[in-house]
């Protein structure tokens, strides 16, 4: 997972682009934002697991809340480790 900062309209960090693994954490293929987002509209499916819990988040097209520009985020936040948030910024 890369992140970019964004300055406006205050300091926070935007999800840039998504590794995947077909294989458990064997990272083979990274995706932009862009990217991502033309395959969830073309009925691609993301997940995120959880490292500990193995659970899945499912990962949907969403909208930052502080500059509403589209971006990419996670449903599982019952479950703390499957958070798109969460996950390790490369
Ligand atoms: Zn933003």
């Amino acid at each position: 997972m890369q992140r970019e900062l964004v300055a406006e309209p205050k300091l926070h960090a935007h999800v840039v682009s998504v590794g995947t693994s077909v294989d458990d954490g064997v990272i083979d293929r990274w995706w932009t934002l862009a990217e991502t987002l033309a395959a969830m509209e073309g009925g691609e499916h993301f997940y995120t697991i959880g490292s500990e819990s193995k659970m899945l988040a499912r990962v949907r097209p969403s909208v930052c809340p502080l500059c509403l520009h589209d971006l990419i985020g996670s449903t599982g936040e019952a479950v703390a480790d499957n958070n798109l948030e969460s996950l390790p910024s490369v």
